[in-house]
Protein backbone atom coordinates (compact mmCIF):
# COMPACT_ATOMS: atom_id res chain seq x y z
CA UNK A 1 0.00 0.00 0.00
CA UNK A 2 2.81 2.17 -1.68
CA UNK A 3 0.09 5.26 -1.53
CA UNK A 4 -0.43 5.31 1.87
CA UNK A 5 3.10 6.20 3.24
CA UNK A 6 2.57 9.97 2.76
CA UNK A 7 -0.79 10.38 4.77
CA UNK A 8 1.40 7.76 7.25
CA UNK A 9 4.59 9.51 7.32
CA UNK A 10 2.56 13.21 7.44
CA UNK A 11 0.98 11.65 10.64
CA UNK A 12 4.32 10.33 12.21
CA UNK A 13 5.99 13.80 11.93
CA UNK A 14 3.02 15.38 13.37
CA UNK A 15 2.85 13.33 16.74
CA UNK A 16 7.02 13.69 16.80
CA UNK A 17 7.12 17.36 16.28
CA UNK A 18 8.59 17.57 20.03
CA UNK A 19 11.59 15.11 19.04
CA UNK A 20 12.06 17.04 15.67
CA UNK A 21 12.33 20.38 16.58
CA UNK A 22 15.66 21.77 16.83
CA UNK A 23 15.50 25.19 18.21
CA UNK A 24 18.47 27.17 18.18
CA UNK A 25 20.43 24.96 16.13
CA UNK A 26 23.18 26.56 13.98
CA UNK A 27 22.32 24.92 9.58
CA UNK A 28 25.96 25.19 9.59
CA UNK A 29 27.49 21.93 10.12
CA UNK A 30 29.01 21.39 13.50
CA UNK A 31 31.56 19.03 12.47
CA UNK A 32 32.56 21.30 9.08
CA UNK A 33 31.65 17.78 7.04
CA UNK A 34 29.91 16.96 3.87
CA UNK A 35 28.73 13.34 3.70
CA UNK A 36 27.81 12.73 -0.30
CA UNK A 37 26.25 9.19 -0.40
CA UNK A 38 24.05 6.48 -2.71
CA UNK A 39 20.91 6.52 -1.55
CA UNK A 40 20.78 3.08 -1.05
CA UNK A 41 18.42 2.03 1.65
CA UNK A 42 20.80 0.19 3.78
CA UNK A 43 23.58 2.59 4.85
CA UNK A 44 22.39 4.74 7.70
CA UNK A 45 24.97 7.04 7.39
CA UNK A 46 23.87 8.56 10.84
CA UNK A 47 25.08 5.26 12.43
CA UNK A 48 27.70 4.31 10.50
CA UNK A 49 29.63 7.15 10.97
CA UNK A 50 28.56 8.36 14.34
CA UNK A 51 26.57 11.61 13.38
CA UNK A 52 24.19 13.16 14.75
CA UNK A 53 21.71 15.86 13.60
CA UNK A 54 23.79 19.40 13.26
CA UNK A 55 26.82 17.85 12.55
CA UNK A 56 26.75 17.15 8.95
CA UNK A 57 25.45 17.82 5.35
CA UNK A 58 24.16 14.83 3.79
CA UNK A 59 24.02 14.70 0.23
CA UNK A 60 22.45 11.85 -1.37
CA UNK A 61 21.72 10.21 -5.09
CA UNK A 62 21.81 7.53 -6.62
CA UNK A 63 25.45 5.80 -6.59
CA UNK A 64 26.76 8.55 -4.54
CA UNK A 65 28.28 9.97 -7.72
CA UNK A 66 30.40 13.36 -7.77
CA UNK A 67 27.29 14.81 -10.35
CA UNK A 68 26.84 18.42 -11.42
CA UNK A 69 24.48 18.60 -8.67
CA UNK A 70 26.21 16.71 -5.81
CA UNK A 71 28.84 19.26 -6.69
CA UNK A 72 26.58 22.23 -6.41
CA UNK A 73 25.43 21.04 -3.18
CA UNK A 74 28.99 20.89 -1.93
CA UNK A 75 29.76 23.87 -3.23
CA UNK A 76 27.02 25.40 -1.24
CA UNK A 77 27.95 23.19 1.76
CA UNK A 78 31.65 24.88 1.75
CA UNK A 79 31.08 28.29 0.35
CA UNK A 80 27.78 29.17 2.01
CA UNK A 81 28.00 26.71 5.10
CA UNK A 82 31.57 26.32 6.25
CA UNK A 83 32.28 22.53 5.76
CA UNK A 84 35.72 22.00 5.13
CA UNK A 85 35.96 18.08 4.35
CA UNK A 86 33.75 15.64 1.98
CA UNK A 87 33.42 12.14 2.61
CA UNK A 88 31.98 10.16 0.22
CA UNK A 89 30.10 6.79 0.83
CA UNK A 90 29.68 3.96 -2.18
CA UNK A 91 28.72 0.43 -1.64
CA UNK A 92 28.92 -3.08 -2.76
CA UNK A 93 25.55 -4.36 -4.77
CA UNK A 94 24.56 -0.98 -5.77
CA UNK A 95 21.73 -0.42 -7.65
CA UNK A 96 23.82 1.10 -10.83
CA UNK A 97 26.71 -1.73 -11.07
CA UNK A 98 26.48 -3.65 -14.23
CA UNK A 99 23.23 -1.50 -15.70
CA UNK A 100 23.50 -0.97 -19.33
CA UNK A 101 23.69 3.30 -19.76
CA UNK A 102 23.01 2.41 -23.30
CA UNK A 103 19.48 0.62 -22.30
CA UNK A 104 18.86 3.31 -19.82
CA UNK A 105 18.71 6.12 -22.43
CA UNK A 106 17.04 4.00 -24.84
CA UNK A 107 14.23 3.47 -22.59
CA UNK A 108 14.14 7.44 -21.43
CA UNK A 109 14.19 8.28 -25.18
CA UNK A 110 11.28 6.21 -26.27
CA UNK A 111 9.21 8.07 -23.26
CA UNK A 112 10.07 11.21 -24.92
CA UNK A 113 13.30 12.13 -22.14
CA UNK A 114 16.61 13.06 -23.42
CA UNK A 115 18.03 14.30 -19.88
CA UNK A 116 21.26 16.13 -19.54
CA UNK A 117 22.51 13.44 -17.15
CA UNK A 118 23.56 10.07 -17.98
CA UNK A 119 22.57 7.12 -15.53
CA UNK A 120 26.00 6.55 -14.00
CA UNK A 121 26.28 3.19 -14.56
CA UNK A 122 29.73 1.58 -13.55
CA UNK A 123 30.86 -2.26 -13.72
CA UNK A 124 33.41 -1.82 -10.41
CA UNK A 125 32.78 0.21 -7.41
CA UNK A 126 36.38 1.34 -6.62
CA UNK A 127 36.88 2.83 -9.82
CA UNK A 128 33.51 4.72 -10.02
CA UNK A 129 34.87 5.52 -6.21
CA UNK A 130 38.38 6.93 -7.68
CA UNK A 131 36.50 8.31 -10.26
CA UNK A 132 34.27 10.54 -8.55
CA UNK A 133 36.91 11.47 -5.58
CA UNK A 134 38.80 12.70 -9.03
CA UNK A 135 36.01 14.71 -10.19
CA UNK A 136 35.64 16.52 -6.34
CA UNK A 137 39.53 17.46 -6.08
CA UNK A 138 39.46 19.01 -9.22
CA UNK A 139 36.11 21.55 -8.71
CA UNK A 140 37.15 24.77 -8.30
CA UNK A 141 33.32 24.90 -7.48
CA UNK A 142 34.70 23.76 -3.91
CA UNK A 143 36.96 26.14 -2.36
CA UNK A 144 38.00 22.94 0.34
CA UNK A 145 39.88 19.99 -1.76
CA UNK A 146 42.30 19.06 0.54
CA UNK A 147 40.58 16.75 2.67
CA UNK A 148 38.36 14.68 0.30
CA UNK A 149 37.97 10.44 1.25
CA UNK A 150 35.79 7.98 -0.28
CA UNK A 151 35.11 4.64 1.82
CA UNK A 152 33.38 1.71 0.36
CA UNK A 153 30.51 -0.39 2.36
CA UNK A 154 29.36 -3.56 2.29
CA UNK A 155 25.93 -3.77 3.11
CA UNK A 156 26.44 -7.38 3.72
CA UNK A 157 29.16 -7.64 5.91
CA UNK A 158 28.13 -3.82 7.71
CA UNK A 159 31.86 -3.19 6.85
CA UNK A 160 33.30 0.45 5.63
CA UNK A 161 36.64 0.17 3.94
CA UNK A 162 39.00 2.61 2.70
CA UNK A 163 40.61 1.65 -0.90
CA UNK A 164 43.88 2.29 -1.50
CA UNK A 165 44.17 5.87 -1.83
CA UNK A 166 45.39 7.02 -5.32
ZN1 LIG B 1 23.89 2.29 -4.50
Amino acid sequence: MSEGNAEQMLATATARADELAAPGLSPRPGRKVAVLSCMDTRIDLFAMLGIDRGDAHIIRNAGGLATDDAIRSLSVSQRLLGTTEVVVVMHEGCGLMGASEDDYTRALAADGARPSWRLGAFEDVVSALRDSLARLRAAPELPHRDAIRGFVFDPESGRLREPARS
